[in-house]
């Protein structure tokens, strides 16, 4: 398991990241203040450390510089403020691998973390073939999947079609793009099939199939996956 510490002072933001991170499959540690920060990274080994800029008792710079100065070179996400051009340019000065701009996306964070993690050979640049979505987990490398431990059965197809949904997460996806893309326009297949194998997979994967929280429909166009 990746594990990451995160130095922020906000307690909501680090809510919202301990869940996002969670759910992505880190295993997060978290410090409030710079003191408490340096400590944990004198103590802890961990894979990739995001710091807060403006932090209590020792800010994210004066963080970096000592962790640097010790010989730590764990690779660091600096979270600078809106317009403070000038933290992003000290911070990869004093060794920062990226920065991210508040306020950002969740989404943007989780890739830049990914793409500093596979740059660091701390993960693998091959995609990985192994998911948990929901209730479920798929193993795209064998087609197989799970539920606590027990196999869920689901046809080549389904997994085709998951695999596409997550390859193209968070845009909208029509019931032509999945026609073209996965069926590549076969002989009897109509959008209603397209349907018809939503819901099936919604069944296997949504905690709550009538109310998707990963499939989502878009109407009048088709649908959306959400991770
Ligand atoms: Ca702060």
């Amino acid at each position: 398991m990746v594990k990451i510490l995160i130095v922020e002072d906000e307690p909501q933001m680090r809510l919202g990241l301990k869940d996002n991170f969670e759910f992505e499959g880190y295993d997060v540690d978290f410090a409030e203040d710079g003191e408490k920060g340096l400590i944990a990274v004198q103590e802890t080994d961990y894979d990739l450390i995001i710091l807060d800029v403006m932090l209590p008792k020792i800010s994210g710079f004066d963080l970096l510089k000592k962790m640097r100065n010790e010989g730590n070179d764990t690779p660091v996400i600096m979270l600078t403020a809106k317009g403070e051009e000038i933290d992003r340019v000290l911070g990869l000065e004093l060794g920062a691998d990226d920065y991210v701009t508040k306020p950002f996306s969740l989404r943007e964070l989780l890739a830049r973390v990914k793409a500093v993690l596979r740059r660091n050979k701390i993960i693998g640049d091959k995609e990985p073939q192994e998911y948990k979505i929901g209730n479920l987990n798929v193993n795209f490398a064998v087609y197989e999947a799970s539920c606590d431990g027990n196999p869920v059965a689901m046809t080549h197809k389904e997994f085709e079609i998951l695999k596409y949904f997550i390859d193209h997460a968070e845009q909208t996806i029509s019931r032509d793009d999945l026609l073209r893309d996965v069926w590549g326009y076969e002989t009897d297949i109509t959008s209603r099939t397209v349907d018809n194998f939503i819901l099936k997979l919604r069944q296997k994967i949504e905690f709550n199939p009538s109310h998707p929280r990963f499939i989502l429909t878009v109407h009048g166009v088709g649908y959306k996956f959400i991770f």
